[in-house]
């Protein structure tokens, strides 16, 4: 009997001590949790407007502002909070779908109020090493924008894919090695391609916006009869998936950003994105993916928020021209 008061005392006290040290882990964990959030300064590469009280409980502070493709100089900057940090896209002109509008181009990004060049490719029925556009790169190499390109799938049907396919790329890449390029979508559904167009030229980088579209928690009212199972799995292969592969791909935690295509229907719930897109990347790089290649990209270190970002090391690696200039 004695021996079995002292076994029973010695277990309470085994099991007070294991319930205390995962109480006290598990709040180690919320800890490094709520820090490492509220260090997170969300940076959205593709934007359509709207800024919404769900964005900002997401943690955006910063977007580029991507024009649309039926209102391509426009990209909606009044639209957007005052206090969110807007870098604005000038969308490249087209008529007829092969040819392209550079008068207005030109006397724009004189204005320097710009910050990147996107061009509609699939929309524009010309391929990006079209001679047409050589203009465009020579810009934007002397105002030192990014080029951000349309790939892979098109919101239109009356677009043509074979010119969205993100090997098209490479080429403009090799003779333009002075400007850097966005592919935009990690080319959806030619995600390995562009990986590998990024993987093999330094100046090439990725956004993998509009995956899927629709609030990514809930079932897409599109698809007639999807059920919360049916809808986890598709966010799952279509969009944690290849992000996690373009990333482990490329071999550079700097060469991929965080980029919705928030607005105009296509992404409704950002912090649905945000959630699904973070699955995809290891915690340890969340800040360079959802925040600092973007500030070493675009150039958000002219905001004040941003202003201690270091992007000498990515400078010199992928765009040593800027160096150069700084
Ligand atoms: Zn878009």
């Amino acid at each position: 009997m004695k021996h079995l008061w002292r076994l029973f005392v010695i277990s309470f006290l085994v099991v007070l001590f294991l319930a205390n040290d995962a109480v006290s882990q598990n709040q180690g964990n919320n800890n490094r949790t709520n820090t490492h959030e509220e260090k997170l300064k969300i940076i959205d590469v593709h934007t359509h407007g709207f800024v919404s009280s769900d964005w900002k409980k997401a943690g955006v502070v910063g977007v580029v502002a991507m024009p649309g493709v039926d209102d391509v100089i426009d990209p909606y900057k009044e639209k957007y909070d005052k206090d969110t940090r807007v870098i604005t896209c000038l969308g490249l002109e087209y008529s007829n779908k092969n040819e392209i509008k550079l008068t207005e181009l030109r006397s724009r990004l004189a204005t320097k109020k710009y910050g990147c060049i996107k061009i509609f490719l699939g929309y524009i029925e010309l391929y990006a090493y079209d001679e047409k556009y050589k203009e465009v790169y020579q810009l934007a190499a002397k105002y030192d924008l990014p080029v951000v390109f349309h790939t892979g799938d098109t919101q239109s049907s009356s677009a043509k894919l074979k010119y969205a396919d993100p090997l098209t790329i490479d080429e403009v890449a090799v003779d333009h090695p002075g400007v850097a390029f966005v592919i935009a979508h990690c080319g959806n559904p030619w995600y390995q391609t562009a990986a590998e167009v990024a993987y093999k030229n330094k100046n090439v980088f990725l956004e993998c916006s509009a995956l899927l579209t629709g609030d990514v928690n809930q079932p897409n009212p599109k698809i007639i009869g999807q059920t919360n199972e049916e809808r986890e799995e598709q966010v799952k292969l279509l969009m944690v998936e290849p992000i996690k592969w373009v990333f482990n791909y490329v071999e550079d935690y700097r060469k991929v950003m965080f980029g919705s295509d928030f607005g105009e229907d296509i992404i409704s719930n950002i912090d649905s994105y945000v959630q699904a897109y973070k699955k995809a990347i290891p915690p340890k790089h969340h800040k360079a993916v959802f925040s600092e290649n973007a500030v070493c990209v675009y150039n958000f270190k002219k905001f004040d928020i941003f202003k201690e970002v270091d992007c000498s090391d990515f400078w010199k690696k992928f765009m040593p021209w800027r160096l150069k200039k700084s």
